[in-house]
């Protein structure tokens, strides 16, 4: 498994999970990727004390299925432990999860969102959610239903607040995907605070179940992308409702390297911490730990963002 330093990358990710154990039926990966594997508390710790000691500021924790970590160690470590671990134990100034199904979001592991989001812990919640139809999930053999998805979210916009970054992967026209199931799926989505969506028609994979049932019932090409289109739609409107909740707040944020035509103009990247792409009126190296203040959203959808002026003071003295 790769290691992570900051290097050219501002937010480099380390992979600490590889392959995986569930039986989606639209998926490869199970197959050839293998049973899943877990990097060691050791290794893990070695690699993020690695990280800061080289002077990186964000790091991004990611697996296959990065939920299901440590179950295969002998000492049957959790997700959440690991987090606790490397929060407790190091000066990490930020850490950030990436995708974790939902069912694997255990109360211990929201309560660290609840604990740290928003200073040493990103409030960035990504769960796979595929469909909203209970009927299309049991075909998928996904291992929770709509309402446990439904759950899972409520509890951690309680413990992190409505600034939580929800995001999900959803997947349209599976085979068999009614008109009803997919009505399903959109008013689930349209009922769900999330800040962005990932969309995918479905693609059938050789070798999986997937594939023989899209050779039974597939789903149109014509209306799959209609169920595309309004789908993407949905998730253009509740992502600009979320970004435009923070104009004029304040959001901390890392800076990213800029294209040159950017910093052409004085201008900088940042991610916010819920995983807001942001301008900053300011021209900033990389790697920056900044605190912003969001002046408007440009014609694009970015926020555009001044320092927070106590954070531009820090920056200046250091
Ligand atoms: S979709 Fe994700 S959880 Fe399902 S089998 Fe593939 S890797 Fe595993």
């Amino acid at each position: 498994m790769p290691g992570a330093g900051p290097g050219t990358q501002t937010r480099p990710n380390l992979k600490i999970q590889e392959g995986c154990g569930n039986r989606c039926t639209f998926c490869v990966i199970p197959t050839t990727r293998g049973a899943s594997r877990s990097l060691t508390a050791e290794k893990v710790m070695v690699q993020a004390r690695g990280f800061i000691a080289a002077g990186g500021k964000e790091l991004v924790i990611s697996g296959i299925n990065l939920g299901r970590w440590g179950r295969d160690l002998k000492e049957n470590r959790s997700l959440a432990s690991l987090v606790r671990e490397i929060l407790n134990e190091t000066d990490l100034p930020r850490l950030r999860l990436s995708s974790i199904e939902p069912m694997d979001w255990t109360p211990e592991l929201i309560a660290l969102v609840g604990d740290f989001g928003g200073g040493r812990l990103a409030r960035h919640a990504h769960l796979p959610l595929q469909s909203g139809s209970d009927g299309v999930l049991r075909r998928m053999h996904r291992r929770y239903r709509p309402w446990h998805y439904g759950q899972k979210v409520a509890a951690l916009i309680d413990a992190a607040g409505p600034e939580l970054a929800v995001g999900a992967d959803v997947m349209a026209g599976f085979p068999g995907e009614t008109e009803a199931e997919f009505r399903e799926t959109y008013e689930l989505i349209a009922s769900l605070p999330f800040s962005y969506l990932h969309l995918f028609p479905f693609s059938p994979r050789p070798g999986t179940r997937g594939w023989e049932m899209h050779k039974l019932s597939p789903v149109p090409p014509q209306i799959v992308s209609e169920r595309m289109s309004a789908l993407r739609d949905l998730a253009t409107e509740k992502s600009r409702r979320f970004r435009a909740s923070f104009v004029g707040r304040t959001l901390p944020a890392i800076t990213l390297h800029s294209p040159a035509t950017l910093t052409a103009q004085g201008r900088t990247l940042a991610l916010s911490d819920n995983y807001l792409p942001l301008e900053l009126t300011q021209e900033l190296p990389a790697n920056q730990l900044v605190d912003v203040r969001v002046t408007e959203i440009n014609a694009g959808g970015v926020l555009v963002c001044a320092m927070d002026s106590m954070t531009e003071k820090m920056a200046v003295a250091s």
